[in-house]
């Protein structure tokens, strides 16, 4: 019988590092579903599907399927390896559009209820304890706060050398997404009632991760 661990909060918490390392851990498979949402945006971006209703009628062409090659997850569309074409800025924004289209969410329903049926995994993304998995074995939301979250991510847009926007820019960008995220109208971003809530605002990642196995350890004796 597969074990079904649901990870899910804002971006920035630190999500698919952590998910990723604890099913390394775990043994299980790591399911990074933003990935999913990513790569129908790149499709329908190539095919100038614009509209809700293009976006729609384009469903029926579309086979995503997952892969996982040396313990990396691939998305495939259609046959293609779409993995390294997927984290541009403009497929981050086009995601953010398709992933709020109520068919889209049923077409990948579907697809990561399959995967976490038959394959124990780690599952990150925004309603995966809520709406996806709701009789997930472990619940986490993992959060920390706006401006830890914003400066983890201007440190590592420095590393990165990617310039162009201050700490308080990147910091207004993470209270914007938030609300997004929070306020929308099909599977918003919130805690599942029986979640355990972890912050990650004052503890690196090893500490993170070591809490994370902990919470799931005695989540899965009980
Ligand atoms: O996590 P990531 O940034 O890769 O997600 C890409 C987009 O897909 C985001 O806009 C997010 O809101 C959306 N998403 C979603 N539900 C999920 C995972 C991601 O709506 N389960």
């Amino acid at each position: 019988m597969s074990i079904n661990i649901a990870i899910d909060g804002p971006s920035g918490a630190g999500k698919s590092t952590l998910a990723r390392r604890l099913a390394v851990k775990l043994g299980f498979i790591y399911v990074d579903t933003g990935a999913l949402y990513r790569a129908i945006a790149l499709y329908m971006l190539r095919r100038k599907a614009d509209t809700e209703q293009q976006i729609v009628d384009c469903l029926p062409e579309l086979d995503v399927t997952l892969r996982y090659m040396n313990g990396e997850q691939h998305v495939f569309v259609n046959d293609e390896d779409v993995s390294g074409l997927i984290r541009t800025p403009e497929v981050t924004m086009a995601a953010s559009r398709v992933s709020a289209i109520p068919a889209v969410r049923e077409y990948l329903f579907v697809l990561q209820q399959n995967l976490a049926r038959e394959n124990s995994v780690v599952m990150d993304g925004r309603d995966i304890g809520t709406v996806v998995l709701p009789d997930a074995d472990v619940k986490i939301f993992l959060t920390a706060s706006p401006e830890k979250r914003a400066m983890r991510r201007f440190l590592e847009m420095q590393e990165k050398q990617i310039v162009g926007q201050t700490y308080e820019e990147v910091l207004a960008d993470v209270i914007r997404r938030d609300e997004q995220d929070m306020n929308r109208e099909i599977a918003p971003l919130k805690q599942a009632a029986d979640a355990v809530l972890v912050d990650t605002s004052e503890l690196n990642l090893d500490e993170s991760e070591a809490l994370l196995l902990k919470v799931c350890k005695e989540n899965l004796q009980k």
